[in-house]
């Protein structure tokens, strides 16, 4: 039977943020692209409601979104910028503050929908002659074939297309199953908790800044939002998978009063809840992020806890990195699903991907220690730190993403 094959330079699988920021950046560079999704997104903007699912982005996420010319959409729809960020140990005296001004930055970060930023990504890669997007549909089958006597990656998909290109890019997620397609073990753990979303309403309003409280179950944050006369947050309350679900089920008064007294009445009182929502929460870290003609990005090569708002910041860190590596390859006319390559992106992003992973699960146990004499330490620590200008400031710039 003749199949029809059709042929890209590259294919990314998924289009969550970062495999949508990865198929647009290409399609920029002049590669042609093809975008498989499994589900139809939804391609509207809401002004009147705010998504439960946020992240706070760094200001090299910003950059990266402004380089790929969808921020000022984003900025159009809804973004909040935070100036300070304060972060305290339920256990003790300790608590650190960070101030953009400080570090003669504009803002510590932005608070964004993943919906908008998805939506801005999406609006502009339909806008794009160089993106081709098949939705809904999955990949059923990977392997590598020939191609006029050249090596090229194989993707069957669910509704029978056979797509062939020089490069896939695995970015769906998690779970991802273009990973297992490809035999890619991981490594980590669930953790102990769950995280509960929300979108809350505060009586004193947040001041732009994002709060953290440290909670020997699990950190509880609140992420501003510009919504509401400044008086709504997204929460990420983690904590016990039983207590998630406590936190679930109570009635909107009750949740509002054991919020109150969790935020220890920091930003008032909690006065309105709504679209509440758990996520398990896991680290998951892919033995290798390549295979010849194969790569993952994302969540598909690295899960983290979101203690400290960095899971799509490190997806979009190897965006950047992968896209200016596969251009340069193809600059000095060498094959760009070639193992040479891969290895560059492989070197650069994974060292990188792992520290923040180890500091996320180190900060993770930390601050879930019960014993008196550990959070005496952590608590001094804290303090330290926060009185230690320079390196206070290497954390900040460092998680700010401009280090
Ligand atoms: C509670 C919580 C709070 C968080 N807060 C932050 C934060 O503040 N800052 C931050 O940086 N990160 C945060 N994160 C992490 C962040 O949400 C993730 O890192 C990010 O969503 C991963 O994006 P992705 O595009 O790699 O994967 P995903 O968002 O999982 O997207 C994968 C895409 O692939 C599609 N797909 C899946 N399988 C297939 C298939 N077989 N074929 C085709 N398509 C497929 C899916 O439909 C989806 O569209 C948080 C996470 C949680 C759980």
């Amino acid at each position: 039977m003749n199949e029809t094959i059709t042929t890209a330079d590259i294919i990314v699988v998924g289009a969550g943020m970062v495999g949508s920021a990865t198929a647009l950046g290409f399609a920029q560079q002049g590669f042609s692209v093809i975008l498989i999704e499994a589900f139809q997104p939804d391609t509207q903007f809401d002004a009147e409601h705010v998504d439960n699912r946020v992240s706070a982005l760094t200001r090299a996420s910003e950059k990266l979104l402004d380089d790929l010319g969808v921020w000022s959409d984003m900025r159009q729809m809804r973004v909040t910028a935070y100036s300070d960020m304060h972060v305290w140990d339920a256990e003790g005296a300790g608590s650190i503050h960070f101030d953009a001004a400080e570090l003669a930055e504009p803002s510590l970060g932005h608070i964004v929908e993943n919906h908008v930023t998805q939506l801005a990504l999406w609006q502009a890669m339909m806008a794009s002659d160089n993106v081709e997007v098949i939705c809904p549909d999955t990949v059923v089958t990977v392997s590598r074939a020939e191609q006029d006597g050249d090596p090229i990656s194989e993707v069957q998909l669910k509704s029978g297309l056979v797509l062939h290109a020089s490069l896939v890019v695995a970015a769906d997620g998690k779970k991802s199953v273009l990973r297992d397609l490809l035999g890619i073990d991981t490594q980590g753990w669930l953790y102990d908790q769950h995280a509960l979303v929300a979108t809350v309403t505060t009586a004193t309003g947040h001041l732009y800044t994002a709060w953290q409280r440290f909670m020997p179950d699990g950190p509880l944050a609140f992420l501003p939002l510009s919504h509401n006369q400044d008086k709504d947050c997204s929460i990420v309350w983690s904590t016990t998978p039983e207590k998630a679900k406590q936190l679930l089920e109570m009635d909107a008064v009750e949740f509002c009063q054991a919020l109150t007294v969790a935020s220890e009445v920091r930003l008032g009182e909690i006065t309105a809840v709504e679209s509440r929502g758990v996520f398990p929460l896991e680290l998951k870290h892919a033995t290798t992020y390549i295979k010849e003609g194969f790569v993952l990005v994302g969540d598909a090569a690295h899960a983290i806890h979101p203690l400290a708002g960095q899971g799509v910041n490190l997806g979009f860190q190897d965006v950047e990195a992968l896209i200016r590596l596969v251009k340069a390859a193809r600059q000095q006319g060498r094959d760009i699903g070639g193992l040479r390559v891969l290895r560059q992106f492989e070197r650069e992003r994974k060292g990188s991907n792992m520290t923040m992973l180890a500091a996320m699960d180190g900060f993770k146990r930390l601050f879930s220690n019960r014993i008196k004499p550990v959070s005496m330490i952590r608590n001094a620590g804290l303090s330290l730190v926060d009185n230690a200008g320079p390196v206070k400031q290497f954390f900040v710039r460092y998680a700010m993403g401009l280090n």
